[in-house]
């Protein structure tokens, strides 16, 4: 089990049994956000975690979905249910709360079509199997993070906070104009016109006339590495 420290995020609903506010997957912590994974379009996931597998060298993560099992609904279904996640996620779990431990059938059927398989008892994660690595659709995992409140930064690649939570999803950013964002040390959204001209033209996106929804953001440490220079020698 891999010791890098992980933020999770959850949606309450749905879930047949309770999970505690904080509990630990071997030496991984796991914190839960309530309400955190509603609003995506096409599916509702238990559980998402984010974890940083950059090293020192970048700012990448790894996304986690994890389905929470519902008491006695079929294993094949809710592995089925599990696998789907990874249009959305770099690795899939099902989670079971189970006192006893998965059988071996129920882990040939997660191993045989390829999710990880986390057993939750007494209010600990173990990791009985690890999921392999997927490779989400983009557009599906960036809005999936955007709901989490987490962007990718434009100019080095990181992703950050952009916001607090869902009800101020962008507050850590600031709008239309750069210099108030150096000079209050924030982050930075701006919108790419000619992406959406390019969309509109081609009926991809539902901006009309002069609007676009192309949102990107820039992180706070490159607005000070890179902009601060302009704005003091204004
Ligand atoms: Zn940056």
């Amino acid at each position: 089990m891999s010791p890098i420290p992980m933020m999770m995020y959850a949606s309450t609903a749905r879930r047949s049994k309770p999970l505690s506010s904080q509990v630990s997957v071997s030496r991984m912590v796991i914190k839960y956000r309530k309400k955190a994974v509603k609003g995506l379009k096409y599916s509702r996931i238990d559980v998402v975690g984010v974890r940083d597998i950059g090293g020192d060298l970048s700012g990448e993560i790894e996304t986690i979905g994890i389905e929470v099992k519902r008491g006695a609904s079929p294993f094949a279904t809710a592995a089925g249910q599990t696998l789907g996640y990874r249009v959305y996620a770099d690795r899939v779990y099902l989670a079971d709360v189970k006192e006893t431990a998965f059988s071996y059938d129920e882990i040939n059927i997660a191993s045989h079509i390829g999710i990880g398989l986390i057993q939750i008892k007494k209010k600990k994660c173990i990791e009985v199997l690890s999921s392999p690595v997927y490779k989400p659709n983009v557009r599906l995992n960036l809005e999936l993070l955007e709901n989490l409140t987490i962007g990718k930064c434009q100019l080095c690649d990181s992703f950050f906070n952009i916001g607090k939570d869902e009800s101020s999803r962008w507050s850590n950013l600031w709008r239309t104009n750069i210099i108030p964002a150096v000079k209050k040390d924030k982050g930075f959204m701006f919108w790419n016109h000619e992406v959406a001209d390019r969309k509109k033209n081609l009926g991809l996106t539902k901006a009309k006339g002069d609007g676009t929804f192309e949102r990107r953001f820039i992180c706070p440490d490159c607005i000070r590495y890179f902009f601060t220079e302009f704005v003091e020698s204004e």
